[in-house]
């Protein structure tokens, strides 16, 4: 685990009324039933109308520059096309989350015709994926999002994400995931690792909605009990990846709604080459300074804060270099340019990429029963009119409201005050006859 100071990095400036994304969801069909996911799939679709009114409510309540189109998988709906036209009507950028199962390159250039920004690929090992990668390992799997990438590189103009829930048997591959993304640093634009969380009914709280108890076990992402470990953290990636790369060095964040000092969502930018032949070239990483100044200059001249950029810019890594008058980090990433251009002068016609590498920490449940959720959260979806949190809408579905969790009492009878787990190290040895 490694130690980092919030004090030090940028905090996203995102809000619930003035932020980067809105979250549409035209379909709960999908073609995979991942471990981790938080969608019921009862395989309907929205209709054009109700799309476009949550296209509304988004509008309604907040400003934003890109649409994330999701699911379910997106890719599923007979009029995937018609909704990123709307998304570009909308006057948003519309972006694909999609498990790239239904991809074709003749739907791909229907999509980049109709004003398709970009695609996420979902892609790990616990996604029951059939066929040539059933039960690929999460690292013979970058054969697949290899494929994927140069699938969008070869239409052109697209950006290239692929985002992973990152399990406890699959944290080790973190670094050679940051690797992978390295080394495909012209065609991979972003790599998203999202820690996997559940809600554990036969865990250490009671659940209620609306002051009535209730059991979380008709939730899709409700497990008996932990089979796994539900509070991978950020920090705890970083220190991974930085047992392999010192260097790496994340430089903004988005805090929790209980606990500001968290990393709910962590960015880490890098500039380098890809890989030709031998290895790739990471330059270096941005500081705090750059998401602060790219974010504020965005929404000065375009009046929303910067979700997606478009592909062209994220290979002008040498025009972004004079950026280092104002930013520490950009000043390295030049110093090593120039050191790198010596060695390797010819390298000098190359063009210098940015990628992304981002950390999402769904929801952690304190000792004491809050949610610590994203303050500022990019994912928020319509519901009835209203903007909620994407990872909890099945909560709206199911009892109407978010469900509060309250820590059940336990051993001496003391823990509604102590809430502890860890009851008998905390209040002696248990007395049975106590409990309540
Ligand atoms: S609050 Fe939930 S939906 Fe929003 S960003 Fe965090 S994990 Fe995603």
């Amino acid at each position: 685990m490694t130690t980092l100071d919030h004090r030090t990095l940028y905090r996203l400036p995102w809000t619930a009324s003035d932020n980067v994304l809105s979250w549409l969801e035209p379909t709960n069909k999908c073609n995979l039933a991942c471990d981790g996911c938080y969608r019921q799939n009862d395989g309907t679709h929205k209709t054009l109308s109700e799309i476009q009114a949550d296209l509304d409510t988004f509008r309604r309540w907040r400003t934003y520059d890109s649409v994330s189109i999701a699911g379910g998988d997106p890719l599923l709906h007979p009029d995937i096309v018609e909704i990123v036209r709307m998304v570009v009507r909308d006057g948003h950028k519309p972006i694909i989350n999609t498990n790239g199962l239904a991809l074709t390159r003749p739907l791909l250039e229907d999509l980049k015709r109709a004003g398709l920004v970009g695609l996420t690929f979902h892609v790990d090992s616990h996604q029951g994926r059939p066929g040539r990668w059933k039960k690929k390992t999460e690292l013979e799997l970058n054969e697949l999002r290899l494929e994927y990438a140069q699938l969008v590189a070869s239409v052109g103009g697209l950006s290239c994400a692929f985002n992973a829930t990152i399990y406890q048997d699959t944290v080790e591959f973190v670094p050679d995931l940051v690797q992978f993304a390295a080394d495909h640093i012209d065609i991979i634009h972003s790599i998203i690792f999202i820690m996997y969380r559940a809600a554990i009914t036969e865990g250490d709280f009671d659940f209620f909605s609306d002051g009535k108890p209730v059991k979380a076990t008709p939730l899709v992402y409700a497990v008996d009990e932990a089979t796994q470990r539900t509070d991978i953290s950020a920090p705890e990636l970083v220190g991974v990846i930085q047992q392999r790369f010192p260097d790496f060095a994340p430089s903004a964040y988005l805090g929790g709604t209980e606990k500001p000092d968290s990393f709910k969502w962590l960015f880490t930018g890098r500039f380098g080459f890809p890989k030709n032949g031998k290895e790739s070239k990471v330059m270096g990483y941005v500081g705090p300074r750059f998401m602060e100044v790219v974010q504020n200059t965005h929404h000065v001249v375009k009046g929303t804060y910067l979700a997606y950029a478009p592909q062209w810019t994220l290979e002008a890594g040498r025009s972004a270099l004079a950026m280092g008058v104002v930013e520490p980090g950009m000043r390295t990433i030049a110093a090593n340019y120039a050191r790198h251009l010596v060695r390797h002068p010819l390298d000098a016609r190359k063009k210098l990429h940015f990628q992304s590498v981002m950390m999402i920490q769904p929801i952690d449940l304190l000792p004491d029963g809050r949610q610590n959720m994203c303050d500022g959260c990019p994912d928020v979806t319509a519901h009835d009119g209203k903007i909620v949190w994407s990872c909890r809408l099945e909560e709206y579905r199911t009892y109407g409201s978010l469900i509060q969790s309250v820590p059940k009492a336990r051993g001496c009878g003391v823990a509604s005050a102590c809430g502890s787990t860890n009851c008998e190290s905390k209040h002696g040895e248990h007395k049975p006859e106590k409990v309540a």
